[in-house]
């Protein structure tokens, strides 16, 4: 089988249809798997929404897309995150809302288990230090874990010494030996310093994932955040990857 794994689209539709028209382009994939953060920051929630669920999917739910129907609050929230959540769930149907409140907190499928932030901590954990990831090795019990929420493309492995290592995801890796947690990047708001969107393809037969940076029409985005009135800094920082 083949994946597309995709995180934290963050309501930005010219980056997410990139990276669909890439994925095709590699010849499809059999599902979508998204690990959350559909929504919250761009100017596109509801297109962002439908377009995903005409696709064979799986999907968790990640913080923004809770805060912006109202499952937590958004007090935790940096206060241009905050805003946006509230733009955010003005902006959702009914039906959109519906969808955003079925979304599991985890989900396991194959030999992966899916969340947006960890395995301990599925909405709020970032993960980005060895030291963190070495506890949440040992709180899933597939050989891989999907996450997100950092919108950093990450790899940990975990050595049969118990040492735990962490890589930038840029090369494709072998699935099949140490156990992993990767981060394939965020879609719609890329903080790892490159504006491209980043996704990852998975490929179970050939036991190998592979991580892809898509450029993408930015000005569109942003332009469309600037006529919602949209924050100015959630707006420049699409062209910087912060
Ligand atoms: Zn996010």
């Amino acid at each position: 089988m083949r994946y597309a794994i995709l995180a934290d689209i963050h309501s930005n539709l010219a980056a997410f249809q990139a990276v669909l028209a890439d994925v095709e382009e590699k010849g499809g994939v059999d599902e979508i798997w998204c690990l959350g953060d559909l929504v919250g920051y761009g100017p596109d929630p509801g297109e962002c929404i439908e377009l995903f669920r005409k696709r064979g999917h799986l999907c968790v739910a990640g913080n923004h897309d809770w805060a912006a129907i109202g499952k937590i609050d958004t007090s935790d929230f940096n206060p241009d995150a905050a805003a946006a959540c509230q733009w955010t769930a003005e902006h959702l149907s009914a039906e959109d809302v519906g969808y955003l409140e079925s979304l599991p907190l985890t989900l396991c499928h194959d030999d992966f288990t899916i969340v947006h932030g960890s395995p301990r901590e599925p909405i709020w954990e970032y993960l980005t230090s060895t030291h963190s990831a070495k506890v949440n090795f040992g709180r899933f019990e597939t050989g891989f874990c999907l996450v997100g929420h950092s919108h950093i493309p990450l790899v940990f492995e975990y050595g049969e010494s118990g040492n735990c290592l962490l890589q930038p995801f840029e090369a494709p890796i072998r699935l099949g030996g140490d156990r992993l947690i990767i981060n394939p990047g965020g879609v719609g708001q890329p903080r790892d310093g490159d504006p491209r969107a980043a996704y990852a393809i998975c490929d179970t037969e050939g036991k190998t994932i592979y991580p892809f940076r898509i450029p993408y029409d930015i000005a569109a985005t942003q332009e469309k955040m600037i006529r919602q009135g949209l924050n100015p800094r959630l707006v420049a920082r699409l062209s910087y990857g912060w």
